[in-house]
């Protein structure tokens, strides 16, 4: 997850208002890694061991959670590059989008599920802020989307497509994704799920949803999935308004018109606090992080380790999410 400055109300041509937003999302994405250096500056003890390859490789079926382990506490090039091994020794067919712009380079994988005409696009960026071991921010939802994918990989949808982008360069303003969206077809898309800290927390926060997007075939799907696993609005999962200063892989789809939603775990302790946190306006950013409430807590600091995240947390959310995979590819589904 990333920091953005708030978007305005476009009055624009598209054109201007592509390349403001571009400049925005340029600026944003420097100013996001700015400050978690200056934030995890004198921060430097502590620091996390992750598990080896050796290590990964030895367990009989390598949960969300050592995935994770895994990946936490490594160099952005190391990350991806210990990711595309990891995605080939679990027999993924991946592709392999390495991206190079003036504001920096990365690497995104892609994978998918089925082979249907219509696509669902499920977002997990590989890439963390310097200083931070990256756990919930975002390595859990790595580990569940990698989860996930052998699930319909074992028992694939028939009518949709599930495509899962393990995006670079998203706390550099979401730039993996912005390349993506800029170069593919994406008109078979149904919808975007980007997963953002989805490892802390009993309940579910899809956002960025207003009333167009909650219309739309992607939620009312997912709405049906969560109900009819027993998850209540307002109590157990809750649909949030677009949220401001924070961003995530799905709103350069968004921006395009495709359906795109950010999906974080919470816990229900906290949920009128993060409320007064994320909706507060600029003063609710400036609070230091371990005032501020879970699980924004860790976000982007030193302490963002896997010992905070919660095995139940990622299962949850994997399986919400092949829920609303499996709606989506029934007769009709979602329609
Ligand atoms: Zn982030």
């Amino acid at each position: 997850m990333s920091q953005e400055p708030r978007d305005r109300p476009r009055e624009t041509p598209p054109c201007v208002g592509f390349w403001r937003r571009e400049l925005r999302r340029a600026l944003g994405g420097a100013l996001n890694v700015f400050a978690a250096r200056m934030i995890n500056l004198r921060s430097r003890g502590g620091w996390v061991t992750p598990l080896s390859l050796e290590a990964y490789r030895a367990l009989p079926t390598p949960s969300p959670l050592d995935t994770t382990r895994l990946i936490v506490g490594r160099s952005n090039r190391e990350r991806a590059r210990l990711l595309e091994t990891v995605l080939h020794g679990r027999g993924v067919p991946v592709t392999r989008a390495p991206f190079r712009t003036v504001e920096g380079a990365g690497v995104s994988f892609f994978a998918e599920a089925g082979a249907g005409p219509r696509v669902l696009l499920l977002a997990g960026h590989h890439d963390a802020v310097p200083g931070s071991p990256g756990a919930n921010d975002n390595a859990a939802a790595v580990g569940i989307l990698l989860a996930l994918w052998e699930r319909l990989a074992a028992d694939p949808p028939r009518r949709l497509t599930v495509r899962f982008g393990f995006f670079g360069g998203e706390e550099r303003g979401m730039l993996g994704s912005r390349v993506y969206a800029r170069t593919a077809a994406l008109g078979n898309l149904v919808g975007v799920v980007s997963l953002e800290l989805c490892g802390i927390g009993d309940s579910l926060a899809l956002w960025d949803v207003t009333p167009a997007v909650e219309a739309t075939p992607l939620v009312r799907a997912w709405i049906a999935s969560v109900e009819g696993l027993g998850y209540r609005r307002d109590e157990t999962y809750h649909l949030a308004e677009p949220v401001p200063f924070f961003g995530s892989d799905h709103r350069p789809f968004a921006d395009r018109g495709v359906p795109g939603v950010g999906l974080t775990a919470v816990p229900t302790a906290s949920a009128e606090a993060l409320r007064a946190f994320i909706y507060g306006g600029v003063r609710g950013i400036l609070v230091p992080p371990a005032r501020r409430p879970a699980p924004f807590t860790t976000y982007h600091t030193a302490a963002d380790r896997p010992e905070t995240l919660e095995p139940a947390t990622l299962a949850r959310v994997g399986t919400v999410l092949e829920a609303l995979c499996r709606t989506l590819d029934a007769p009709g589904g979602g329609r």
